[in-house]
Order: structure tokens, then C-alpha cells, then sequence
């Protein structure tokens, strides 16, 4: 197989949750370059949303978007039903919507964990579980969770985030074993610091004093995760499965 082809995911159909902005609307833009049609999932800003589609317009490959909470069972159903019917076909699966509650444990809200967890880990859950029939009926597909270096490491204050991110490792390992004589592929990134409005919100010493951990020196940028995305999903990483890659400047030596 030629370089070019290996990477080529034309005719495929991608669907990317938390696709409005930030890592999401740059998993959009890198699927698109290597020839996908996105189908982009959101629930707030309809504004953000559009930009997305005009980033992926760039690409001339097809771009809609679909208003559902992923944390919502039912709605990730007809969501998904929906994209298969408008396109023919999910592909590829980027689970990437996500939040943070940050709260020591011991003055956490219980609804704040419930938030997290339903988001992050059961939204990922709902999502591959409507997908992955349909992968299964084509013997071939890709999911690719977003979970972070919080889910392998822990982080302070993030007791809630951390568990949901470990959790989407435990769903990623298990759906991979279930799948792979399928031909799907079921893989987890974990990003460390990247630079987007999840981490925008955090003062700046405490952002010098991160960066200073980073042995690469410096927060990541959106780009850094698609490309890593951009790989899993290609026929290049056919024979990689039940993976955690972290993409994280070093952060964990
Ligand atoms: P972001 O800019 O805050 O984007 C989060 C995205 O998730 C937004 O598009 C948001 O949509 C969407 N979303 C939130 N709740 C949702 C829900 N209930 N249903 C559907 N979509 C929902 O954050 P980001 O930094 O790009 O993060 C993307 C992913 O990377 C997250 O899973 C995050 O945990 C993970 N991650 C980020 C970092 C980092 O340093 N930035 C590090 C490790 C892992 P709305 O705008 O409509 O709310």
C-alpha cells in the first residue's frame, strides 16, 4: 500500500462527538483532510458548531451536525440511526465530548460526579453502543475514545474526571477484545495539557508551573491530538487495537 493510501480514509464516514470546538473541531478538520465525511455531534453553541462545518468545507468533504447530550441513552440512538441514515454508513467513532467539575474530593458535589461520569464514560458508552452494531455488520470500524492522562495518572482535584477518563481505558480494552475478530479497531488517546477552553480556564501560574513539568516545555495544541486520531482511524493502523497512547509532551517520564 502506497503511504498516501494508508492514511486515506475516503468514502469513510466519521462521526465526533464535542465536535464544536477545541480538540473535537480539530479531529473534524484532520479526518476531513484524509478524506472523511463528518458527522459532527454537539449540544450547546450552534455558532461554534457552524464553524466546525466551514473548517471542514475547507476539505470539500461533507460536513453535518447533530444536536444530542451524549449522555442521553435514548437520544445517542436516534442520533446515531439518524447519521446512518444520512450518510449510509458510521465508519469511524471519535468520542471526545467531555467536562470537567474540578472539586477536591472530599467537598465534591454528588451531582458534580454524576455529571462527569455521564458524560465522559456513559456517553462514551452510548455512543459505541449504537454504533457498533452497524461497524459489526460491515466487519470493519474504528473507535477512538479521548480520554486523558488524568485516567492513567489521578490528578488532584479531579477525582470525578480522573475516574470517567480511567473508565473510557476500561470500556476501550474491554470493546476492543469483544470486537476485534470483527475487524474493528478500538483504541484510547490521552492527552496531557492541551491548549483549549477545558484548560483556558486555569490561572496562569498554575499554567507556567504545569508547563514547567512538561519535559517538551509547553502545553499541546488541538493538532497534536487529531493527528494522532487522524492515524488510529487509517488503514496504517489497521493492526494496532486495545491501545493507550498518550500524547502528553513527555509529561508522564
Ligand atoms: P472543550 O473545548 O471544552 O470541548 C469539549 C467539547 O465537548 C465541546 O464541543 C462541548 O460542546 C462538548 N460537550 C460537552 N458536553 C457534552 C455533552 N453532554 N454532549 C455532547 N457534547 C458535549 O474541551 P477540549 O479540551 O477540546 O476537550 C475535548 C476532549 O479532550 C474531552 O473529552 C477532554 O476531557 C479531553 N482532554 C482534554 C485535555 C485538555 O488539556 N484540553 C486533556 C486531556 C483530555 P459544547 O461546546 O456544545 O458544550
Amino acid at each position: 500500500m502506497t503511504l498516501k493510501k494508508s492514511f486515506d480514509l475516503s468514502g469513510k464516514v466519521a462521526v465526533v462527538t464535542g465536535g464544536s470546538r477545541g480538540i473535537g473541531r480539530a479531529i473534524c478538520e484532520r479526518l476531513a483532510s484524509q478524506g472523511a465525511d463528518i458527522a459532527v455531534v454537539y449540544v450547546g453553541d450552534k455558532a461554534e458548531v457552524e464553524e466546525t462545518v466551514a473548517a471542514v468545507a475547507k476539505h470539500k468533504r461533507r460536513c453535518q451536525y447533530y444536536e444530542c447530550d451524549v449522555s442521553d441513552f435514548d437520544k445517542c440512538k436516534e442520533i446515531t440511526d439518524k447519521i446512518a441514515a444520512d450518510f449510509g454508513a458510521i465508519d469511524i467513532l471519535v468520542n471526545n465530548a467531555g467536562i470537567t467539575r474540578d472539586m477536591l474530593l472530599m467537598q465534591m458535589k454528588e451531582s458534580d460526579w454524576d455529571l462527569v461520569l455521564d458524560i465522559n464514560l456513559k456517553g462514551a458508552f452510548n455512543m459505541s453502543r449504537h454504533a457498533v452494531g452497524r461497524m459489526i455488520r460491515n466487519k470493519s470500524g474504528k473507535i477512538i475514545n479521548i480520554s486523558s492522562t488524568a485516567g492513567c495518572d489521578g490528578n488532584p482535584g479531579q477525582g470525578n474526571y480522573s475516574a470517567s477518563k480511567a473508565g473510557m481505558i476500561g470500556l476501550t480494552k474491554s470493546l476492543a477484545k469483544e470486537v476485534a475478530s470483527r475487524g474493528i479497531t478500538v483504541n484510547a488517546v490521552a492527552p496531557g495539557f492541551i491548549d483549549t477552553a477545558m484548560t483556558q480556564v486555569l490561572k496562569d501560574d498554575l499554567k507556567s508551573k504545569v508547563a514547567g513539568h512538561i519535559p517538551l516545555g509547553r502545553f499541546g495544541v488541538p493538532t497534536d491530538i487529531a493527528n494522532i486520531v487522524g492515524y488510529l482511524a487509517s488503514p496504517a493502523a489497521d493492526y494496532i487495537t486495545a491501545q493507550v497512547i498518550r500524547v502528553d509532551g513527555g509529561l508522564s517520564v
